[in-house]
Formats: C-alpha cells, sequence, structure tokens
C-alpha cells in the first residue's frame, strides 16, 4: 500500500492512547545562550558534573552539565526533574519561543486525529485546561470520562478539570553545526536534535484512574489498536508510599483488561528511563505484555542493558553498527515474546519479527514507508493537518546515507543467523532543515503501527 490507500485505510480504524500528555516549552538555542550558560557556571565546574553525569536535574548545574553533553553527542535525551521550584531558574533564564501539545499520548493523538482516523481516544490520568485546549479540536478526537456510571467519550474541551496540574516540559533544541567553547575545548554540534528537562510533578501518577478502569475492557473492544507510552514517568517512590512495583502491577493489569474482551493489538511506545531499575521492570513486566515495541537506537541500547547484554549495549551505544542493532533486536523479540519489534535511527528504520509473521516483507516495508513519509511530512511542515499533508513528506528524498545502509544491511544478513525471522530496514526520508525534531520518533511508531494494522486488516487476519 502507498501512503493514499493507508490514508484511505485509516479512516476505519480507532485507536486508544494512554499515558501522557504534557504541555512542551521549546527554546530554540543559539551558541550565545550556551556559552552564557558555561560562562555563569565555569567550563571546569561544567565539564566535572558531565563526568559524574547527574541522571535527574537537581541544580541549574546538573541541566547544564547533561545539557552540554547532549549537544557534544548530537545525541536526544531526556533528563527528569522532579524538584519543581527550579521552574523559576528556568524561567528566569529562558524565553519560551513556542509552546505546544507534548507526550506521546498528545503527539500522536492529534496526528491520527489529523489524519483522519475513525476514532481517536487519547487518555491522561490529568487533564487540566491549558493541556485539553492544547488537543487539536477534530470531531474524531474523545477523551473517555464516566458520567452516570457509563463510560462516555468527550471532546478534551469540554472534558478537563479545573484543578488538574499542567506538565510542562522544558525542550533545547539544537542545530547541527552550532559550535562554542568549552574551556580550551571547541565543540561543534555533530546533529540536529534536542535535550528535554521532563517535569515529573508529584501529583502525577501513570496509571488508569480508578472509576474509568472497570470500562477497559469495553474500550479495548471497541478501538483496532492501543498505543501505551510514558512509562518513563514513574517513579521509585510516592510521598504516600506506593512503589513503582504499585505501578507497574497496575500498569499490567490495564493491559488485561483492554484485551479482555477481544485480543486487541498493544503496541508499547518505549521512550529512554533513566533509572536502570524501573528501566528493568518496564522492560521484563511490560514488554512481554505487548504485541509490538517501537524504540529508537539510544533506546535499543538502554533496553539491552538491563535485559543482561552489557557488552553488545556499549557495543549499539558507541559505534551504531547495523549487524549489532539487529542481534539486539532480536534479543529483544524473542526474550518479551512479541510479535514485531520497530528501531528508528536517523539512517533508517526496521522491523524485527518471525518468519511466521502473516505479512510479507514487502508488506513490512510498506508501513515503514508511511512511517518516514509522515515523519518527514512533520519534519517539513511542523504538523500535519490533514491525510493529503503527505504528499509533502513523499517528496523528501532518502537520506544520503541510505544505499550504504542497504548495503550494510545485506552484509549484516549474510554474517548473522536471520532464519526463523523477518527483518526489512528502509532508509529515512531525512527532512534538511526540520522544523521541529520534537516528537519525530512518536510520528514514526504511531505511523508503523497503524500501518502494520491496516494491512493486518486488509489480509484479514485483525
Ligand atoms: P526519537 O529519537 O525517538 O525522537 O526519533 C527520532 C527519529 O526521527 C530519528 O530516528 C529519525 O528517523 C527521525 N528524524 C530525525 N530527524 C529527522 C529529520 N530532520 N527529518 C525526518 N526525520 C527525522
Amino acid at each position: 500500500m502507498d501512503w493514499r490507500e493507508f490514508t484511505g485505510a485509516f479512516k476505519d480504524m480507532s485507536f486508544y492512547l494512554a499515558y501522557n500528555t504534557n504541555v512542551d516549552a521549546i527554546v530554540y538555542l543559539t551558541p550565545e545562550k550556551v556559552q552564557a550558560l558555561i560562562e555563569e557556571f565555569g567550563a571546569d565546574n561544567v565539564r566535572k558534573r558531565i563526568e559524574e553525569y547527574p541522571r535527574q536535574i537537581d541544580e541549574p548545574l546538573d541541566f547544564v552539565a547533561r545539557l552540554v553533553h547532549a549537544l557534544k553527542t548530537g545525541k536526544p535525551n531526556a533528563v527528569p526533574m522532579f524538584d519543581q521550584s527550579l521552574n523559576n531558574w528556568f524561567d528566569g533564564h529562558f524565553k519560551y519561543d513556542v509552546e505546544r501539545i507534548g507526550g506521546q499520548v498528545g503527539i500522536i493523538a492529534n496526528i491520527l486525529a489529523s489524519l483522519d482516523f475513525k476514532r481517536v481516544i487519547a487518555y491522561s490520568p490529568l487533564l487540566g485546561k491549558k493541556q485539553a485546549e492544547m488537543f487539536v479540536d477534530r470531531p474524531n478526537l474523545f477523551y473517555p470520562v464516566v458520567e452516570n456510571e457509563m463510560l462516555a467519550f468527550k471532546p478534551p474541551r469540554e472534558a478537563y478539570r479545573e484543578d488538574d496540574p499542567v506538565k510542562i516540559n522544558r525542550i533545547f533544541e539544537f542545530r547541527k553545526g552550532m559550535r562554542f567553547r568549552l574551556g580550551e575545548e571547541e565543540i561543534e554540534v555533530p546533529f540536529s536534535g534536542r535535550f528535554i528537562v521532563s517535569s515529573r510533578p508529584t501529583e502525577l501518577r501513570i496509571e488508569t484512574r480508578d472509576e474509568l478502569r472497570p470500562f477497559l475492557p469495553q474500550i479495548g473492544e471497541s478501538v483496532d489498536g492501543i498505543i501505551l507510552s510514558g512509562y518513563q514517568g514513574i517513579k521509585r517512590h510516592y510521598p504516600d508510599g506506593k512503589t513503582d512495583d504499585y505501578y507497574i502491577a497496575r500498569a499490567r493489569r490495564d493491559i488485561e483488561l483492554l484485551k479482555k474482551n477481544h485480543d486487541v493489538k498493544v503496541h508499547i511506545e518505549f521512550a529512554s528511563i533513566q533509572d536502570k531499575e524501573l528501566r528493568k521492570k518496564v522492560v521484563r513486566e511490560l514488554f512481554p505484555m505487548a504485541d509490538s515495541v517501537g524504540m529508537d537506537e539510544a533506546e535499543i541500547a538502554h533496553v539491552l542493558n538491563v535485559m543482561g547484554y552489557p557488552d553488545l549495549s556499549d557495543r549499539i551505544f558507541n559505534y551504531n553498527r547495523i549487524e549489532d542493532v539487529v542481534l539486539g533486536g532480536k534479543i529483544i523479540l524473542d526474550e518479551a515474546n512479541l510479535e514485531i519489534l520497530q528501531i528508528h535511527t536517523i539512517y533508517y528504520i526496521m522491523y524485527i519479527a518471525r518468519s511466521s509473521n502473516p505479512l510479507k516483507e514487502e508488506e513490512l516495508r510498506s508501513s515503514l514507508e508511511l512511517a518516514t513519509v509522515l515523519a518527514a511530512t512533520r519534519a517539513s511542515l511542523g504538523d500535519i493537518t490533514r491525510p493529503e499533508d503527505l504528499a509533502v513528506g513523499e517528496k523528501v528524498p532518502y537520506n544520503e546515507r541510505g544505499e550504504y545502509v542497504k548495503l550494510r544491511f545485506e552484509e549484516a544478513r549474510k554474517r548473522i543467523r536471520t532464519r526463523g525471522y523477518k527483518i526489512v530496514i528502509i532508509p529515512t526520508r531525512l527532512v534538511k532543515n526540520p522544523v521541529s525534531t520534537v516528537g519525530l520518533g512518536d510520528t514514526i511508531s504511531a505511523g508503523a503501527f497503524a500501518s502494520y494494522l491496516a494491512l493486518l486488516r486488509r489480509k484479514g487476519v485483525l
């Protein structure tokens, strides 16, 4: 299928999405701003803190260190900030260029609704007014509520709760080629990307609220696919004594409930989790409940690390070789017993499935193709507002390493055992000067999973 056929098929498909939405406050970084931050804290202090590699932001220097590290490597990254009193420091140091919807649920909901899916049900445990207003105003987009003990679907703008806090993430966008100095060292940013300071208000629990839980089987039955994300927002301990184990158990139960009346396909969109113990729990306890998982190249390394493959993980992290990614992907597919795993990197997107998968390699490739056209459209336009916009992404050429990537993939296939698997790859369509890179990975994963399901439906196996 090409994008026109896919978007035609999408008009008959419905999705449920949970759990994370937030407001993204975006800053387009300039070299002057970065330089000023380094001067304010001192290059030596920044360098020392980079070596300590703080995994959460407890003070401004933690932020500056992780930011400079991200700029140096050009790798996108997100670091949590629990202490809400730091909000003032950020607000005093930065002017936000754009405010828009964030969180995987927020981003994906707006894309699917704009692509004219039949019905998109987006859930997040918090829905403040400012948050609700950032959803696109479309008749196919709903927030689930319970009224008179019955399940009802309302437009987010009519469903918000006045007292719910709003989670604001700060996103620092950087461009390839930006230069600044860290003491003696001259740094040139190798890739465009972004660094995210992810706020974690204590009121926020990654869960389905009790009143809605009994209706999950009904919701699961009414949709063609489910995308779950946001587990990175679970904390180890809460002031009321609850722990991550409590929320992981609840998350497992949510999936069971969603699948109770009908074996609806569930995709987990993984995002980086700094805390290794929590990451391990998500990988070990939640991945096996899903049919499909999506992640990027940094995340596959993180996942392999907690699955007990530190060497392979390090290799992927440092060298990014295709054969290692294939090897790692096979391991994740098998250990988590997934139906399909999707990995997106800057230069290519890959599916790893079993050879028994009902789709042909060519069909799997067409699903990845839809995904990269969708991402290229978003990168070109900033927002996708209608299915026809995809004509823009279709015109974006494959990246210049595309042919090389395919060659390396064919070589890798010869070297490692791929019998028993269906592994396909396509080069990405990379936009030279993207309007924004925020949410492109989520866009790829949503496009890949939705088109995968559309193909299964066409075959009559869904
Ligand atoms: P993530 O790291 O999960 O946000 O995923 C980012 C993905 O978006 C990359 O792996 C690329 O496939 C894609 N991407 C990044 N930059 C661009 C761009 N300029 N144009 C199109 N796609 C992009």
